[in-house]
């Protein structure tokens, strides 16, 4: 989208989650403020962008799982957007859509509005996991990397690096499991031989699913070493077996 070329009064016809700048589009709602937060502009318009997102980006569960919305200004009345908005039809083939025709004066009040939209709708700008950057995220989609090629690689992009990376943190968790697993069996076999009290036993599962845990806690840390790792097994293989 070349915002430099754009003219106003902008006309912007809105169907669902599809709109056309002109003659231009379709596009989906939150490609525009995507692109425009992307393209690293450190701009009034940006910051607005920024609190919208922070303010009403809750509203995208589950994807911003965990967001604070305890305390904060659902208020934006000082951002208020001046536009005439009509209604009309849009030709395309074989029939026509019935769509929003809105007139912007600013680039400002279209991305404000285009954004506002795209929240309501599930869009939403994203930034990448792994490089910052932000991408477009379309309702439903739940990868949380982009498809740009990744920092540091030739050709893999974030989105290969990522699920590669999900992967194998899967696969460690897997292993301390594991590793849990085989304890318990041997503890549980002491205990059917009488050879441990049941309150032994007790205590030491406690113990052991608390061990676990934290080297799955361990585990969960970017960029961790492989040596990093075998220590984490080592020591949980250790403490898991010593009674
Ligand atoms: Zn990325």
């Amino acid at each position: 989208m070349d915002f430099a070329s754009m003219t106003f009064p902008l006309t912007v016809d809105i169907s669902g989650v599809q709109y056309w700048i002109g003659d231009e589009g379709p596009y989906k709602l939150g490609m525009a403020a995507t692109e425009f937060l992307a393209d690293g502009s450190d701009t009034e318009t940006r910051k607005e962008l920024e609190e919208l997102l922070r303010t009403f980006g809750f509203l995208l569960s589950p994807f911003t799982d965990g967001y604070v919305a305890a305390g904060k200004r659902f208020d934006l009345s000082d951002h208020t957007v001046g536009c005439a908005v009509n209604y009309g039809y849009r030709p395309i083939s074989g029939g026509a859509y019935f769509v929003e025709r809105y007139t912007f004066t600013s680039l400002r009040d279209f991305l404000f509005v285009e954004l506002g939209k795209a929240i309501l709708n599930g869009n939403a700008p994203r930034q990448c996991r792994l490089c910052g950057r932000w991408f477009f995220h379309e309702k439903s989609d739940r990868t949380i990397y982009c498809d740009r090629v990744a920092p540091g690689e030739a050709e893999r992009t974030c989105r290969e690096v990522g699920a590669r990376a999900l992967f194998e943190k899967k696969i460690q968790n897997e292993d301390a499991w594991k590793i849990y697993k085989r304890a318990y069996k041997k503890y549980y076999a002491r205990l059917m031989k009488g050879t441990m009290t049941q309150e032994e036993f007790k205590a030491w599962a406690d113990e052991a699913a608390a061990e676990r845990d934290k080297a799955i806690r361990q585990l969960q840390r970017e960029n961790i070493s492989e040596v990093l790792m075998a220590e984490i097994f080592g020591e949980l293989r250790e403490r898991l077996n010593r009674k």
